[in-house]
């Protein structure tokens, strides 16, 4: 029987390689369901040349334009934030791979966790701010998890060398991003072109800024503490330019297990897809003698002060990881739509950690409520110290 997908966040980044690893897949994977939040053109183009039976928009104000779009298609669309929760947790899908970015994506992987889905997980926000409900989800439920975030697959991957008692550390690789060598005072002045050139990979802005600043490298530690139920402490991130060692786990007797291969998205989302199998796929074989060496360095905190913050909202728990994945996404948007300096990013993330008061335990509710005050707090400080030197947001228009 074919495996039943649903892509949530089809237009996007890793939803265009999912449905490219389908393709290649061929029979045995049957696309189900699509989502796109405001790019109605391509969702309708995936819709005619995949032909699922649901189709989401998000975004309510892009719905009647999309089903004109679709109009001579045998598609059920679902509209708003409701839809997306509805075709997470359809009886006629088996694998729900979670491609929405931010924490927009929480309600739907929850859902999906609790109609006892395997969840094929890319975004990764909503395992930072609740992972510990959602894993529980997952457990209740009979669900499955699989991580698609290539650090994370690696690990999932090197996990299968020995038992979790057994493990003795988790070693996150990180290509360093654009800024890599920079020092604090090089970091002042830097743009958003220069932020959004990632020396490897190939992302959405949202991504591509936090691996600038390494706030992606940060969540992804809490991203891993939740996913492999293993101590913060055990948790260590190398820099490694090449980005070939995906990530590496130390067993209790010293032996190091790596995965290695292209830094290709390809990969993580095929193995996601075809798991426990692994097939013949469109990644490129990696040569090891064409890359000649590896190299790795510990990474500077004074730089990339969000590792040092990472660390410890990680080991604090509760709504710090909340805050800090909000006031995130609210301060990368300020940084894409122009209005705020790179630096500022991180400086408002510490302040929105420094002005909370962390409560643990917290119900769904509370975990909302904390991250729309943080990216309240972004957005009215932001203003306040608005960018006096105007520079191009992301869409090119000068601000
Ligand atoms: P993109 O920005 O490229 O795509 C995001 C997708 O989510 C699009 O389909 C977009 O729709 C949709 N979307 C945007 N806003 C909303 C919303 N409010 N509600 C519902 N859907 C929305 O992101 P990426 O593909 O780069 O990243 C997706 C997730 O995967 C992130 O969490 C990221 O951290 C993670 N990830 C990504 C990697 C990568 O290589 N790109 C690697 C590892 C992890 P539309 O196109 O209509 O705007
Ligand atoms: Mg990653």
């Amino acid at each position: 029987m074919a495996k039943r997908i649903a892509i949530l966040g089809s237009t996007g980044s890793i939803g265009k390689n999912a449905l490219r690893v389908i393709d290649s897949l061929g029979a045995g994977y049957e696309v189900v369901a699509l989502s796109a939040h405001s790019n109605v053109e391509l969702l309708a183009e995936q819709v005619r040349r995949y032909r699922p039976r649901f189709a989401a928009i998000t975004n309510t104000n892009f719905v009647e334009q999309f089903r004109g779009l679709v109009s001579d298609l045998d598609v059920e669309v679902l509209a708003g934030p409701d839809g997306l929760t509805e075709i997470a947790q359809l009886e006629e899908v088996d694998i729900v791979l979670t491609a929405v970015v931010g924490a927009a994506g929480l309600p739907a992987v929850l859902s999906a966790a609790q109609a006892g889905k395997t969840l094929a997980i890319a975004n990764k926000e909503p395992l930072v701010i609740a992972g510990e409900l959602l894993m529980q989800t997952i457990k209740a439920s009979g669900g499955a998890i699989l991580p698609v975030d290539s650090e994370h697959s690696a690990i999932f991957q090197a996990m299968q060398a020995g038992s979790r008692e057994e493990v003795s550390k988790i070693i996150l690789t990180s290509s360093g991003g654009p800024f890599r060598k920079m020092s604090p005072e090089d970091i002042e002045n830097v743009t958003l072109e220069q932020a959004l050139s990632h020396p490897v990979w190939d992302m959405g802005p949202k991504i591509t800024v936090d691996s600038a600043t390494m706030m992606n490298k940060a969540l992804e530690v809490i991203e891993a503490h939740w996913l492999f139920d293993v101590a913060v402490d055990k948790i260590e991130i190398l820099i490694h330019p090449e980005s070939i060692v995906h990530s590496l786990v130390e067993f209790v007797d010293g032996s190091l297990i790596a995965l290695l291969g292209k830094p290709d998205m390809c990969l993580p989302i095929q193995y996601a897809l075809t798991y426990p199998a692994r097939v013949a796929g469109i990644a490129e074989h990696l040569q090891l003698e064409r890359i000649g060496k590896l190299t790795f360095e510990r990474p500077n905190r004074e730089t990339f002060r969000a590792l040092s913050l990472g660390f410890e909202v990680a080991r604090t728990g509760g709504t710090a990881a909340v805050v800090f994945n909000a006031a995130n996404e609210a301060a990368v948007g300020e940084f894409l739509a122009g209005r705020i300096k790179f630096v500022r990013i991180v400086e408002l993330i510490e302040h929105c950690l420094n002005k909370h008061n962390v409560k643990r335990h917290v119900s769904l509710e509370e975990l909302l409520e904390a991250d729309g005050w943080a990216r309240r707090e972004v957005e009215q400080r932001a203003q306040k110290h608005k960018c006096t030197r105007a520079h191009k947001s992301v869409t090119g228009i000068i601000i």
